[in-house]
């Protein structure tokens, strides 16, 4: 090979080498950026915070100590599956503290949902009250307690949602909450697994709220939570709606009466689909599902198909 030839050859293979090196860089940054474009996360939903004040009074330490170690709050599944999941403008902050009375409420300036402690005591009196009375053991207690407290949880979670988000409900604000509260059992239901987690919470939910003997004596859990036999079988609907096959306890052993058990399904349908329309704008990506996949989470078979349900039988 001759100079000429030769510095020919470097000069190619300089070419080369720079067109390879720009290529790579080219290719490097382009694929930098589509990784990055794919790993930029979709806005999360707002999360919640929990929080367990110690209280002054030596009474409630006992009651306190049991309601932070469990961390009571992040125990509620319902609770746990929609932290995150909606994008609220304000953080929503759950608060157990001592408050003077039993209560649980919404409080809107600070978006606290509050329970009290005194609440917890007098949930878990009436319970040991009872398993006293009908020599039941403590898993009684535990699923009254846990039932009762899960059911008061996502009504108060229903209020703030509703004051967060502006959602248009009509109606009154506590049937509202109470479909809330419904809606979300179902939504996080597990259909493989039995139904009496679901059952058994709202049993004793009823049953605290409505107070002892049928009295109706909701006085501890604020005058506009009066939770009367209508309130509490309209959740029983709503849940027997879902699937009255499943859930045909409900009428059998607590009480849903038969000739309101056959409209259930079409109201659950309705206030499923409600929510449905209410909350989907305000859900994170991650979370968010079309109508259909909703009613086919919350409604078991055909009445989840998303066409009129048959009126009639033939
Ligand atoms: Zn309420």
């Amino acid at each position: 090979m001759d100079e000429s030839k030769k510095r020919h050859h470097k000069i190619i293979t300089a070419v080369v080498a720079a067109l390879l090196l720009v290529v790579l860089i080219a290719l490097w940054f382009g694929w930098h950026r589509t990784e990055q474009a794919a790993d930029v996360p979709a806005p999360p939903g707002t999360a919640f915070t929990y929080e367990y004040v110690k209280p002054r009074s030596p009474k409630l330490v006992p009651t306190y100590d049991l309601v932070s170690k469990q961390n009571v709050f992040a125990l509620m599944p319902e609770i746990h599956a929609v932290d995150r999941a909606f994008l609220v403008p304000q953080t929503i902050h759950f608060v157990a503290a001592e408050c003077g009375e039993a209560n649980a409420f919404y409080s809107p300036p600070k978006a606290e949902v509050v329970l009290c402690y005194e609440l917890v005591d007098d949930i878990l009196s009436k319970a040991k009250k009872t398993a006293k009375e009908q020599k039941l053991d403590d898993a009684f207690v535990s699923d009254y307690v846990y039932g009762a407290l899960r059911f008061i949880l996502l009504h108060e979670l229903g209020h703030a949602m509703i004051d967060q988000l502006q959602l248009p409900i009509t109606g009154r604000e506590e049937t509202a909450a109470d479909e809330f509260a419904a809606v979300l059992l179902l939504q996080y239901l597990d259909w493989g697994e039995s139904r009496g987690g679901v059952e058994s919470s709202l049993h004793y939910a009823g049953v605290y709220l409505a107070g002892e003997a049928g009295k109706h004596d909701v006085s501890e859990f604020a005058d506009e939570h009066e939770i009367g036999e209508q309130r509490y079988f309209n959740l029983l609907c709503i849940v027997y709606g879902s699937d009255p096959s499943g859930f045909l306890d409900l009428v059998t052993e607590q009480g849903l009466p038969k000739e309101r058990a056959d409209t259930c399904p079409a109201y659950t349908r309705r206030v499923m689909t409600s929510w449905y329309e209410l909350l989907s704008p305000h859900m994170a990506k991650k979370y968010q599902s079309t109508r259909q996949e909703w009613l086919e989470q919350g409604i078991k078979g055909r009445q989840a198909q998303d066409k009129n349900v048959d009126q009639y039988l033939r």
